[in-house]
């Protein structure tokens, strides 16, 4: 991806992370309980299901109380602010709230049998992102597919300030999330990067299985606007310290509302706003059996949603190189690195 203009929000100085300064009064262990004690009747996400975790039960996420990581590692192919020089601390969480036909992470996202007794504890978590940190020397902690579980992320991150854990939390999201639970995460996220998938319901549903998938979606990224303001904040090395990166994967056949998203974008939240615009999509899982998302995008269809964001004055634009699929192909089955050459 190339870098945009970001070098103009440069930071003197690096910032603590915001979550530090709740840690010292108490609010993110209050945070922590709060929205433990959600997970009996369980509303984390906006389906709702009201499962009681905390008894054994599961929702659509199929996720249980304890959490279920599913790789993790330093990622050198998320945008350059995130990545960095030395990479981003990418946690895989297993599971999903989305059920996306075409989804390259199903191995992980959509495969829970294959998590049966993987589940682990808040503690195990917290030594994870301290790994990243202090072994691998990341810039920052990517929450990958975090949503489901936001309490006990919470639960693991006490254990880990208390442990000096320091880095920035990115909050790599579909942005199906409840704008209520985002509410709690205000001063806990340095950096969301939530998808903005769709612009019709309709398509939602039928492609991510979320009848109400673009009225939660924007109503969480204006929360999360609210938040941490439409800039991506650098840090001297140039990578994110602090701000919202919003991610638009192009589809075949216009399927992903390029115009009507990234109109709302430009509206509704900044035409400033960073914007990542992904062509890495390429036909996968069960995508590979659908007549309209069985081909990659043409570079046409790219150049036209880069057009689009353009003449509607979005000025921090990150664009990928056309045929950067195979680069972006992750494979959760491969022995170390989902990312590793020769693996994907
Ligand atoms: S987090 Fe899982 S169980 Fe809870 S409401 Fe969402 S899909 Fe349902």
């Amino acid at each position: 991806m190339s870098n945009g203009s970001l070098n103009d929000r440069m930071m003197p100085d690096c910032t603590s992370p915001s979550y530090l300064r709740l840690y010292k009064s108490g609010e993110l262990q209050r945070r922590r309980d709060s929205l433990l004690a959600h997970l009996s009747s369980c509303d984390i996400c906006p389906r709702e299901c009201r499962v009681d975790r905390t008894a054994g039960q599961r929702g659509f996420c199929h996720s249980p109380r304890s959490i279920i990581v599913a790789s993790a590692c330093d990622h050198h192919g998320e945008e350059p602010v995130i990545s960095g020089s030395r990479g981003s601390g990418a946690i895989f969480f297993a599971n999903c709230n989305l059920r996306c036909v075409y989804c390259q992470n199903y191995q992980i996202s959509q495969a829970a049998d294959a998590f049966a007794g993987r589940e682990e504890g808040a503690e195990a978590l917290a030594d994870t992102m301290l790994q990243l940190q202090d072994v691998l020397r990341c810039h920052n902690v990517n929450l990958v597919s975090p949503t489901h579980f936001v309490p006990q992320i919470l639960e693991a991150l006490c254990l880990a300030v208390e442990r000096g854990f320091r880095l920035p939390l990115v909050y790599n999201t579909n942005a199906y999330d409840s704008s209520d639970v985002l509410r709690l995460l205000d001063g806990v996220v340095d950096i969301y990067l939530p998808d903005i998938k769709y612009a019709s319901e309709r398509v939602a549903a039928r492609l991510s299985g979320a009848v109400d998938y673009v009225r939660a979606a924007r109503e969480a990224i204006t929360e999360m606007h609210r938040q941490v303001g439409a800039e991506v904040v650098l840090d001297r090395e140039g990578t994110a310290r602090r701000g919202l990166l919003i991610r638009h994967l192009v589809l075949p056949g216009g399927l992903a509302g390029s115009r009507e998203s990234l109109s709302w974008v430009a509206r509704d939240v900044s035409p400033h706003v960073t914007l990542s615009l992904m062509a890495q999509y390429y036909p996968t899982h069960h995508a590979l059996h659908m007549p309209l998302l069985s081909r990659r995008i043409t570079a046409q269809e790219y150049l036209d949603a880069v057009t689009i964001a353009q003449d509607l004055g979005c000025d921090h634009i990150l664009a990928q190189q056309p045929g950067a699929a195979a680069f972006y192909r992750p494979d959760f089955d491969a022995a170390h690195h989902p990312f590793a050459p020769g693996d994907g």
